[in-house]
């Protein structure tokens, strides 16, 4: 791999700096180079907000929902206090919801310290949800702080200019070391959103647009021809597959939902009750022996969902309680505000197939 030594980094720097000033994306939580000339700063709060969302998705799919957060929770101190649920249900659609709680548990615990987000990689670390990557987001972007921002984007950038020859879960450590070398000291808010910026826009997964690229007199990947053999694929794992059987019980208009335990996958969300999630499949008299009731199931279809670790196959059993029955725990919602609930998409999915 060619070392930072051998670029030119200074000149790499000015000619990427020069890109973003014309090219770089505006984004709504973004101070752009024309922006910092008036002496516009970064809200961290907006900051910190997109950064969470864009953990596990993609400008164009959170940019909806922060809009839609900062219309309703405008500072810290207001979604601090909010109601988790209404956090939550403005979260669905977000993905994992152990984000949505700590974004609850992060906005308390700086709204509790004043409603100012610490500059300092140590202190930001502290707070629920942020790891090293959100913490230099937060540094280069809410405070114009050097700070080593490596993402995807960032990652297949230097993997390409580098021609890495290792899967990216192997070369991390070449990657951040070369990205930190290039990073600006003057403009590090700027030189961190700039790369990330070639990443998504000129440096795509495929078809990247080199013709357009300030670095592509350097890119080793661009001079052998294959720049999107790069970053080099990892050995697939198979994703492991589970099966379980859910239990809708309805009353009426009504069906019986309760909360999953606090910690853990979808922790504190509601959900159907099911069986426990397992590798083999369920006989009837098996799950039988987990349901709720012990007789006068009927059964429905399978649904199949995708988590980042495995796969899952939920038979759908439906029951129709009297209108005395209560459960011993959760409680009944209304099917026609199921839409609004806080829902994770597999439950949403799971209601589906049983009405
Ligand atoms: Fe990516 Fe092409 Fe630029 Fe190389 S020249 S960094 S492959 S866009």
């Amino acid at each position: 791999m060619k070392t930072d030594a051998e670029f030119p980094i200074a000149d790499m720097r000015t000619r990427l700096l020069d890109w973003y000033d014309a090219e770089g994306r505006s984004l709504p939580w973004r101070i752009r180079p024309e922006d910092r000339k008036t002496g516009r700063t970064a809200d961290p709060y907006a900051v910190w907000l997109s950064e969470i969302m864009l953990q596990q998705t993609t400008v164009p799919h959170a940019t909806p929902y922060y809009g839609k957060f900062l219309e309703r929770w405008p500072t810290v101190h207001d979604l601090a206090s909010a109601h988790e649920d209404e956090v939550f249900a403005a979260w669905a659609g977000l993905g994992y919801y152990a984000r949505a709680r700590n974004l609850m548990a992060c906005a308390r615990a700086v709204s509790e310290a004043g409603g100012r987000f610490p500059k300092n990689e140590k202190a930001l670390l502290t707070l629920p949800g942020i790891g090293p990557y959100t913490a230099a987001a937060i540094r280069a972007a809410a405070f114009d702080l050097p700070a080593s921002v490596v993402d995807g984007n960032v990652e297949r950038v230097i993997a390409r200019l580098c021609a890495i020859p290792k899967p990216v879960k192997n070369s991390k450590p070449e990657i951040r070391r070369v990205a930190g070398d290039l990073a600006s000291p003057e403009r590090p808010g700027d030189y961190a959103q700039a790369i990330m910026d070639l990443g998504a826009t000129v440096c795509t997964p495929r078809s990247p647009t080199c013709p357009s690229c300030p670095w592509q007199g350097e890119c080793i990947a661009f001079a052998e021809g294959n720049p999107e053999t790069y970053p080099v694929k990892a050995p697939k794992t198979i994703r492991p597959h589970r099966r379980a059987v859910g239990f809708a019980v309805f009353r009426g208009s009504e069906i019986w939902l309760r909360k999953r335990p606090p910690k853990g996958l979808l922790g504190g969300m509601l959900e159907v009750p099911s069986t426990d999630w397992r590798n083999e499949s369920w006989g009837d008299a098996e799950a039988m022996s987990q349901a709720p009731f012990n007789s006068g199931w009927e059964a429905r279809a399978t649904i199949h969902h995708v988590f980042t670790h495995f796969s899952l196959d939920m038979q759908m059993w439906r029951y129709e309680a009297d209108q005395e029955w209560e459960p011993i725990e959760g409680g009944w919602y209304a099917i026609g505000d199921i839409d609004e609930l806080a829902l994770p998409s597999l439950m949403k999915k799971a209601i589906g197939a049983a009405l």
